[in-house]
């Protein structure tokens, strides 16, 4: 396949900075009045407030919490209690429960604890319900709903120096202690609006895809067979619950501003033979590691064979073919951005041979380098459009003008209807304490908000000096492995297992970073190359703070310089040595 390279990175350019505009992040506005409905899943049952003391504290109920909580189990931490603002365990699969969530990495390796559940997937991707399922299978198995407190949201987290332990406050009136405390909140758990002009004066009905209103739509959907539907964005979610909502509305329309690369999915059914022969003591530990290996171009083996494993495969079978004098890493990033242009040649391909219609498969066409927006997988998101009933309404990277009491203005025109759905994303880019919701304050009274106002400063992404007995779980200045979360979840929580399990076998009240060992982490990151996701040539979106500058502390939001597979074995050692070099107990 040739491509032209030179004038494909014009047009990614000018289709850039079609989209680029001035209030960059503040776009967006979290749901308030109508959108903001609490928990349409679960009921809220009364209770009085809680004044006792645990061990650990783990702040968020999803797999962080979760695969943590288990970890501390099996290391004979029987005191664990769980806190989530949800009805249950299961965190982004808790709330996201739209038409056709299910995951986009192969379930062997994202559903963590596979093995000690003794769980099959029942799909190489699995669907939503069956993930939150899986959740709670996990919760149910290591007797972590005993000591969970749902629908309860953190306030604050304080340090008592004196007593050395945490102060837990939350919004139902409770003060817990705790001597340890896990931050586990996930990437993406605060729903955003477009501040589009009139949002507020639209007299149909509206909600946002991850608070799902069954029932306005009906379980299945059937409620919406006489609307007219607008769903608003065409991000990874979109891309999942288009295909529903194709089947299910009278009229749908889907508005675009920036296409998603949407290449095939190829899902199939477990096949239980494969499985079992596949399935031998160890199994999912060798998958996670081979799937970063295959990334990191250093596994001779691709064991996943999906979406994400190919170009990584493709390059590497590219450079072990030439002389090894010639296997540079320059090289080696030559090979990679030909593949990427060939890579979204291909996928914009896909859609002519998909769509039906000349002019929508047009618009359908991504225009930008394939890490600059979340890659999508799907194999009935174009066929959508081959349906009468659904419209592209492509606004060439303008969006929705206003909404209207009867509608949607975009692309020119209004387009009447009687229910919008926001598929608008999650905040991710602002302060870890404005999203998490509650401020940490540590040693000396220094708020976690002051000693990361220049940016994050940890070591391993996970320990903060000033914060003793304090994890926080999430995947940057760690391993930094985008394309499957879980991998960096279920490595953090065997480093939270350790450390609370050293500490609590030897009787340490505490336990810290060092503030030379934070300042050493710092200094290696700052030898990392920048990260692969987004950048400033990158149409806007999330992944580059819709194109604005992050300014220095951006440069921190990078992992371990080697890569993620090094990070792993790196750690593992650190882990092993049981020095835990950097920590301070007293
Ligand atoms: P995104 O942030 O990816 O998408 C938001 C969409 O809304 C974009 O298409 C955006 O357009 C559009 N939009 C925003 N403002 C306007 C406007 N004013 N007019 C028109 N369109 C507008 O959110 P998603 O919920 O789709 O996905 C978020 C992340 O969640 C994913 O990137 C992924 O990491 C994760 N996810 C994972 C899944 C999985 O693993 N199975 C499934 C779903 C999501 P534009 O692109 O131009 O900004």
């Amino acid at each position: 396949m040739t491509v032209d390279i030179a004038s494909l990175r014009e047009k990614y350019l000018a289709e850039r900075d079609k989209r680029l505009r001035p209030d960059g992040a503040s776009q967006y506005v979290r749901l308030a009045d109508e959108f903001d409905i609490g928990d349409p899943f679960t009921p809220m049952t009364e209770r009085e407030p809680l004044t006792d003391h645990t061990t650990v504290v783990c702040v968020g109920g999803g797999f962080s919490g979760l695969v943590v909580g288990a970890r501390l189990k099996e290391a004979g931490i029987e005191d664990v209690r769980i806190i989530d603002k949800a009805g249950d365990f299961g965190g982004t699969w808790y709330w996201n429960r739209y038409p056709g969530a299910q995951c986009d990495t192969t379930s062997y390796i994202y559903l963590p604890l596979l093995e000690e559940t003794g769980h099959m997937p029942t799909e190489k991707y699995a669907h939503g319900p069956e993930i939150l399922e899986h959740c709670q299978r996990i919760g149910k198995q290591y007797d972590l709903y005993e000591q969970a407190l749902f629908h309860t949201e953190v306030t604050d987290l304080r340090w008592d120096e004196d007593q050395s332990r945490w102060i837990i406050r939350t919004n139902r009136g409770d003060r817990l202690t705790a001597q340890f405390v896990v931050m586990g909140i996930g990437p993406l758990h605060v729903p955003k609006l477009p501040a589009i002009p009139g949002i507020g004066e639209f007299r149909g009905h509206s909600f946002h895809t991850n608070r799902w209103d069954y029932d306005y739509t009906g379980a299945s959907l059937e409620k919406l067979a006489d609307k007219r539907v607008a769903i608003i964005g065409t991000g990874a979610t979109s891309v999942q619950a288009v295909p529903r909502l194709a089947q299910a509305c009278g009229e749908l329309f889907v508005i675009q501003r920036t296409p998603s690369s949407v290449d095939a999915r190829d899902n199939r059914p477990t096949d239980p033979e494969w499985f079992a022969e596949m399935a031998t003591p160890g199994w999912q530990r060798r998958l996670l590691a081979n799937f970063a290996d295959v990334l990191g171009g250093v596994a001779e083996q691709d064991m996943i064979r999906d979406g994400w494993t190919e170009m990584s495969r493709k390059i590497r079978a590219e450079m072990v073919a030439l002389p090894a004098k010639e296997r540079t890493m320059a090289t080696r990033m030559e090979l990679a951005e030909r593949a990427d242009y060939e890579k979204m040649d291909q996928i914009r391909s896909r859609v002519d041979t998909i769509v039906a219609d000349h002019d929508t498969a047009q618009h359908l066409k991504a225009w930008y380098r394939r890490l600059c927006k979340r890659p999508c997988f799907h194999d009935e998101y174009l066929q959508s459009f081959n349906n009468p009933n659904t419209h592209l309404v492509d606004t060439d990277g303008k969006g929705v003008q206003r909404i209207t009491a009867d509608g949607v203005v975009a692309g020119g025109r209004e387009h009447k209807v009687d229910c919008v759905i926001y598929a608008s994303g999650f905040e991710v880019n602002t302060d870890f304490t404005r999203r998490s919701g509650y401020e940490v304050t540590g040693r000396g009274g220094v708020t976690l908000t002051d000693h990361w106002a220049d940016g994050m400063r940890t070591l391993h992404g996970m320990h903060t000096h000033g914060f003793p007995n304090a994890f926080v779980v999430q995947p940057t200045q760690g391993a930094n492995l985008i394309a499957n979360i879980p991998s960096n979840i279920v490595d953090s929580a065997a480093t939270i297992a350790a450390v609370v399990g050293l500490a609590v076998r030897d009787g340490h009240r505490e336990v810290e970073v060092t503030a030379e060992a934070q300042d050493a982490w710092a200094e290696l990151l700052s030898t990392a190359p920048a990260s692969t996701l987004g950048g400033p040539d990158c149409t806007p979106g999330y992944y580059n703070n819709e194109g604005q500058d992050r300014g220095p502390a951006a440069q921190l939001l990078v992992g371990y310089p080697q890569g993620p597979s090094a990070f792993f074995a790196y750690i593992e050692k650190w882990r092993t040595a049981g020095t835990f070099e950097g920590l301070e107990f007293r």
